[in-house]
């Protein structure tokens, strides 16, 4: 049986995460799940969307009551000196199917669009030292798509939910 597939978007409305100019994370991060979504859809994929209203422990609750052995991917945008590249996935420690999956998807997309693949990395590596999104769900994996403030890094990443959706679908049909 095919695992329920979750997309979230990071950041709400009320605390909408990093900011450059006039773009906030939060924006971002729902276009890419906006794209990914429609992408998915029409490969025959039907992902849960997390309403992006809910604050992330209300998502966190949600998701633990309705799908507790989803795979769950959260989407967000680095924010760093305005030089840093790449894309890079975290996962809980001990999760051998978000890891594996995670690993193989995070190769694939940062091939086909020239991101520097920063790797796979446990929530303790995050510059917050712990991740709720993956510590406190079964398969959680929080993608970090690229750095924002770095003009070249989001030139390359506008093609990531085409492409995530790309390699995501087989996983999922
Ligand atoms: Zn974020």
């Amino acid at each position: 049986m095919k695992r329920t597939l979750i997309l979230s978007a990071g950041h709400n409305p009320r605390a909408k995460g990093a900011q450059v100019g006039d773009t906030s994370e939060y924006s971002l991060n729902c276009r890419v799940v906006m794209e990914l979504t429609d992408s998915l859809r029409k490969l025959g994929v039907n992902p849960v969307v997390v309403d992006s209203s809910m604050s992330l422990t209300e998502r966190i609750a949600w998701i633990n009551s309705n799908y507790p052995e989803a795979i769950c991917i959260e989407f967000h945008h680095n924010v760093f000196n305005k030089k840093a590249e790449g894309t890079e996935v975290f996962f809980k420690a001990g999760d051998k199917i978000g890891f594996d999956l995670g690993k193989k998807l995070l190769s694939l997309v940062a091939s086909k669009l020239s991101l520097k693949n920063r790797g796979m990395k446990l929530a303790s590596q995050s510059a917050r030292g712990s991740l709720a999104w993956v510590s406190r769900l079964s398969h959680g994996l929080l993608w970090e798509v690229c750095f924002m403030d770095n003009p070249e890094d989001i030139t390359r990443g506008v093609g990531f939910p085409e492409t995530l959706a790309q390699c995501l679908s087989p996983e999922f049909t």
